[in-house]
């Protein structure tokens, strides 16, 4: 056994009880020693529809506790040789959401001035603006892998340009991201203009429709996109609503049509071997999740990507 932190095992204390962390982890008060820090964003002020992503975080830790630290089907075991603790929430600003945008910048600037990988559980997608601004000012810009039904690349949403759906333009214009290095993956739904899509294209963002993945597995774009980006750093942002609305009900701007779980975890486990310095999982929306799977689901794929960062050892 790994001296490292643990999940409380289900056969030492019952799944329904113990700590509300991720995976029932450490919570960690600092970063020191720490490769992968887990931590909630828990805002919804950033989005256009339904709300409750505020909701999300404890959710996702919530479904978490039946999640076991060995992956029996790809062989990782992230606990083994990675230092790994539940961080806690953010202390956003609920009234504001150009404060609480700052506050998570600010925040991140701080978790980043040690040598650790944050993993966020969110929150709606506009949390991701500001990580990225932070991780851009450790790193320089980034790859990005975005998996998502939305482009999320508009300009302005009722005049603000800071919201959950212009999350990517602002990180292209700013420079956050490298253009040719971004791979946006399940986007589908209705528009506005035939533009939407082409003006990011434009930039070099390449989209992968989600009816051009429909029925096909995703472990060979997976693998693509991960010798495309070679080693650059590389951001991972998962939009819980890229899943079709059948697997993930419980979000803010459901399109039909999606991925499947499937495909979520071929994609993902494709990633092993990127270097990858921070992800997030965003847009689940606790109050219309009646069944809990979506929250569920989120919690298992943020585990997938525990089980890909660099240094997770393999049985
Ligand atoms: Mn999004
Ligand atoms: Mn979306």
């Amino acid at each position: 056994m790994s001296d490292r932190n643990q999940p409380i095992s289900g056969n030492d204390l019952a799944r329904f009880s113990g700590p509300n962390t991720f995976m029932r982890l450490p919570q960690a008060n600092g970063l020191d020693d720490l490769d992968v820090a887990i931590l909630g964003v828990p805002m919804d002020i950033g989005t256009s529809w339904r709300s409750g992503t505020r909701f999300g975080p404890k959710q996702i830790r919530s479904e978490s506790a039946m999640i076991r630290p060995y992956n029996l089907q790809t062989g990782a075991a992230p606990f083994d040789s990675l230092q790994v603790a539940d961080i806690g929430d953010l202390a956003i600003n609920t009234f504001s959401l150009s404060e609480s945008i700052r506050i998570i910048s600010e925040s991140y600037d701080q978790i980043l001035s040690h040598d650790v990988i944050p993993v966020a559980l969110g929150g709606d997608h506009s949390i991701t603006l500001p990580i990225l601004r932070a991780i851009a000012r450790k790193h320089g810009p980034v790859a990005l892998v975005h998996v998502d039904a939305h482009a999320d690349v508009n300009d302005e949403m009722f005049g603000m340009r800071e919201t959950h759906g212009t999350v990517f333009r602002r990180a292209w214009e700013e420079g956050l991201i490298i253009p040719e290095k971004v791979y946006q993956i399940g986007l589908r739904g209705t528009g506005y203009a035939a533009t939407d899509f082409t003006e990011a294209q434009g930039w070099g963002f390449q989209m992968f429709l989600a009816p051009e993945l429909w029925h096909k597995s995703l472990s060979n774009l997976g693998a693509e996109i991960r010798r495309d980006i070679g080693d650059r750093p590389a951001y991972v942002t998962y939009d819980i609503d890229s899943l079709d609305p059948a697997y993930a009900p419980g979000t803010g701007t459901p399109e039909i049509g999606g991925l499947t779980t499937p495909q979520a975890l071929e994609l993902i486990r494709a990633l092993r071997g990127l270097n990858i310095v921070g992800c997030d999982l965003v847009e689940v929306s606790p109050p219309y999740d009646p069944s809990g799977n979506t929250a569920l689901t989120a919690a298992n794929l943020v585990y997938e990507l525990l089980c890909v960062l660099p240094g997770v050892s393999y049985r």
